[in-house]
């Protein structure tokens, strides 16, 4: 039987994006994001992270680097009951790569690698280009996450505008952590690009 995963981009779902993160001393886990993934694993997600790394393409930090800090992050996932099974990553600055996001090659790679029915898949980003990239793929579920504080760069409103009715959520109250992907945390809100739901209830597999 085909897996299910749930797609976590990097910087900015799993790690507070500081911007082309890749030292370990810069590495600040998002809260709750521990937790999410607890969750989806023991409701038979395997989490995958899928991630745009083009600051190696642009000279800014090695693989050598990239690998070291992935190396750390599945450590403290895996000592925290919340394995991450793969990681994968673009280290391109190309856009017309097939890998980069908003591009699927990542998913694509996934999914073969995991033998995975995309549609029972779930996905959270921090941009729209994540969640086209999913599209692109066929993931079933999509999550936005909101940065917050407002990032600089208007990403939300940029998202309604293409996404005009979705509404966003707060997904992160501690007495909603369960079973819940948007589960990150308090100081994030997320959506489902398709019907605006706040929630994503990983037993019953819907919003
Ligand atoms: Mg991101």
């Amino acid at each position: 039987m085909a897996g299910k995963a749930l797609f976590l981009d990097r910087d900015g779902v799993v790690n507070v994006d500081g911007g082309y993160v890749h030292r370990i001393e810069d590495f600040r886990l998002v809260p709750g994001i521990l937790n999410l993934c607890r969750q989806a694993k023991e409701k038979g997600y395997l989490v995958l992270v899928a991630t745009n790394q083009s600051g190696i393409g642009r000279g800014m930090f090695s693989e050598d680097d990239f690998e070291r800090l992935t190396e750390y992050m599945r450590g403290v996932f895996r000592s925290s009951g919340a394995e991450i099974a793969g990681v994968f990553h673009c280290p391109s600055a190309d856009d017309g790569h097939p890998d980069r996001k908003p591009n699927p090659g990542l998913f694509l790679k996934a999914a073969a690698a995991h033998g995975l029915d995309m549609k029972a898949c779930v996905s959270v980003g921090d941009r729209e280009r994540d969640i086209r990239a999913a599209l692109a793929a066929g993931v079933g579920r999509n999550f936005l996450r909101k940065m917050f504080p407002p990032s600089p760069r208007p990403v939300w409103r940029r998202w309604r505008k293409w996404r005009q009715g979705c509404r966003p959520g707060i997904v992160a109250r501690e007495k909603s952590l369960r079973f819940v992907p948007g589960v990150i945390p308090a100081a994030g809100r997320a959506t489902c690009y398709r019907c605006g739901a706040k929630y994503f209830d990983i037993r019953r597999g819907a919003c």
